[in-house]
């Protein structure tokens, strides 16, 4: 089962929604990042919103990144993601173990700590928007409510939800995120209201064998909700040899011929995907002779 973001609007194009199921993409940045149970869940989280927030994007060539930078032992969190819902994601601290909270469940909240969420669009301005608000709960999908709610003026419901097998493998990952227009009759937001109050968590809704489209019909149903769209969404890094090269040719000649003096090849890391590219001393001549002389 590949995974894929339903778009759906409700009341009359009063609501638009999206909801989406990120399993294997959430397990893809498991296995990559050798993540730890919490660390699975942090990260699972904000590439499930990065999916769906890149869906809502329009230019082809535009792209998302959001940042959590929190006090916590999980450090870092990143995620970019284009407008063709392909989306890659990294934490600093992928290992890092830390007790359940008071609810017996994985304390993201207490991973990240206090801090920022940071939202940078490149829609191929001159200079990207940016967004940041104070984190509000650290889970993640209230930060984003939040940022809505704040930075871009939108009311909005965000949820999103990780549930981890015994093994620590990804169970079930998804999310689902509402906006509500400007002309929002107030009748539309109070049942809104009514039902996001009663709803159980994204974790359970999916655990229970519902699909994105059936989450959508049980948030949105009785408003009237319009399935408009199905778009696939997966972990994809653009990451190349030929990239990392050009990366290191940018250090300059000074920098190469110490590499090459030391005598060992070299390796290089994509933080995305953790992809490693190595350099022999032979390549790193090659890479040498077309460097500048900086
Ligand atoms: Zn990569």
């Amino acid at each position: 089962m590949t995974d894929y973001i339903v778009r759906a609007t409700a009341a009359n194009s009063q609501i638009r929604a999206l909801a989406a199921t990120t399993c294997d993409m959430v397990e893809y940045a498991r296995m990559a990042h050798g993540t730890s149970p919490v660390a699975t869940a942090a990260l699972g989280r904000l590439l499930t919103a990065g999916a769906m927030m890149g869906a809502m994007m329009k230019g082809r060539n535009d792209i998302l990144t959001l940042q959590i930078k929190g006090d916590g032992p999980i450090g870092k969190i990143t995620v970019t993601a284009d407008s063709n819902a392909n989306v890659k994601g990294y934490v600093d601290n992928p290992k890092v173990l830390i007790p359940a909270n008071g609810k017996g469940k994985l304390d993201v909240s207490g991973a990240i700590g206090a801090g920022m969420l940071n939202v940078i669009k490149d829609l191929g301005m001159k200079e990207p928007y940016v967004g940041q608000t104070v984190l509000q709960t650290g889970e993640i999908a209230e930060d984003l409510t939040y940022y809505f709610a704040t930075s871009e003026q939108i009311p909005s419901s965000v949820g999103l939800g990780v549930l981890m097998n015994r093994d620590n493998t990804v169970r079930r990952a998804g999310g689902f995120l509402l906006q509500l227009m400007p002309f929002t009759d107030e009748e539309v937001i109070v049942k809104l209201e009514k039902k996001l109050g009663e709803l159980k968590p994204v974790t359970q809704m999916l655990d229970e064998g519902n699909t994105p489209k059936q989450i959508l019909e049980l948030l949105l149903g009785d408003l009237g909700v319009e399935i408009n769209e199905t778009v696939p969404t997966c972990f994809f890094c653009n990451c190349s040899k030929e990239k990392m090269e050009k990366a290191l040719i940018s250090v300059g000649k000074k920098d190469i011929w110490e590499m090459i003096e030391d005598g060992e090849s070299i390796e290089m890391n994509c933080h995305f995907c953790n992809s490693h590219y190595i350099f022999t001393i032979e390549e790193l001549r090659q890479i040498e002779r077309r460097s500048s002389n900086v």
